[in-house]
């Protein structure tokens, strides 16, 4: 319910609840997750408030209407929530959904889909719903859940109004590792034996050499790669969390060139401001567009040289023109 996110998402929960009571409900919602980890769940809570005529969002509110006992059941047929097939979103699946909401509505007034790792959209399934957002139909509402806006065509985030979560609280006063240690790991036994760990403050570091030797040297990056990375980062783990680092940091360098507040590196001001001038704002969502890309390989048996290798070359095609 709703209600759950009053707290921890106090400022997307203000703005939904209002936009719902000043009658101002945008046609499409882009949640950008920043890893928050209950963002579907938040979606369709959202979406339940949205379709229940008595706007549903604790225990109390309402009295048991037929929307929310649908919607309860999984037989709400105008919500629908779409997930990648594989690994992609595929057209076919926004045009089912397009053939499916053009008929009339069975309870209510209202339909919203919900397009969960919209990250995962083609060139064809973008253009397809690019085309739905582009002529709204009265009454169908969008909601594209997407860890960073970065990952999706500007011109489909143009269209939506944007509810950036909050990941993590308090982590103000932190030492970047600190803050690093809360992004990579959930429990405090974990969070504690990263933090006082020699070998974490080494990586860190190493993961800060490399990319201030990738930003001065560019694709000779390659020639040192053995020394730069491969005879540090061995195991999948760790290499996954080294791109981790790599992705927060080109984060916070984006946040200085959007005269936004450093959320981690606050230890390391110069190099990013070096790093900052050395790239504009293009360059910079392109960069975090590969990193999150190849990270999500990771996770699957890639071979580490080849990943390295992709990862200069595909960074190097993000540089300044
Ligand atoms: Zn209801």
């Amino acid at each position: 319910m709703l209600d759950d996110f009053s707290l921890e998402q106090n400022i997307v929960y203000k703005t939904l609840i209002n936009s719902v009571k000043n009658n101002k409900l945008s046609h499409a919602f882009l949640i950008e997750t920043n890893g928050y980890p209950k963002a579907v769940d938040l979606a369709l809570a959202f979406a339940k408030y949205i379709l229940c005529p008595n706007n549903y969002s604790n225990n109390k509110n309402c009295g048991d209407c037929k929307q929310c006992g649908a919607i309860t059941n999984n037989e709400f047929i105008e919500l629908k929530i779409i997930d990648a097939d594989g690994q992609w979103i595929k057209k076919s699946q926004l045009t089912d959904l397009q053939n499916e909401f053009s008929k009339k509505s069975v309870l209510g007034n209202k339909k919203v889909y919900i397009i969960n790792q919209a990250e995962k959209l083609n060139a064809s399934s973008s253009n397809s719903l690019l085309k739905f957002l582009e002529e709204p139909e009265e009454g169908i509402i969008a909601i594209l859940i997407v860890e960073n806006m970065y990952q999706l065509l500007s011109t489909i985030v143009s269209r939506c109004q944007i509810l950036s979560l909050k990941n993590k609280t308090n982590l103000i006063g932190l030492s970047t590792l600190e803050k690093i240690a809360h992004y990579i790991y959930s429990s405090n036994e974990e969070i504690t034996s990263y933090i006082n760990s020699d070998d974490s403050r080494n990586k860190l570091d190493k993961v800060i050499e490399f990319i201030k030797y990738y930003e001065e040297n560019h694709s000779n990056t390659i020639i040192y790669i053995n020394k730069l990375w491969h005879d540090i980062f061995k195991e999948k783990d760790e290499i996954y969390n080294a791109f981790t680092i790599i992705l927060l940091f080109y984060k916070d360098v984006l946040n200085i060139k959007l005269n936004k507040n450093i959320e981690i590196f606050n230890d390391y001001i110069e190099i990013m401001k070096n790093i900052e001038n050395k790239n504009n704002l293009d360059s910079l969502t392109l960069k975090i567009n590969v990193i999150m890309n190849l990270r999500e390989k990771i996770k699957f048996n890639v071979n580490n040289n080849l990943l390295m290798d992709k990862l200069i070359i595909e960074l190097e095609g993000c540089e300044m023109k």
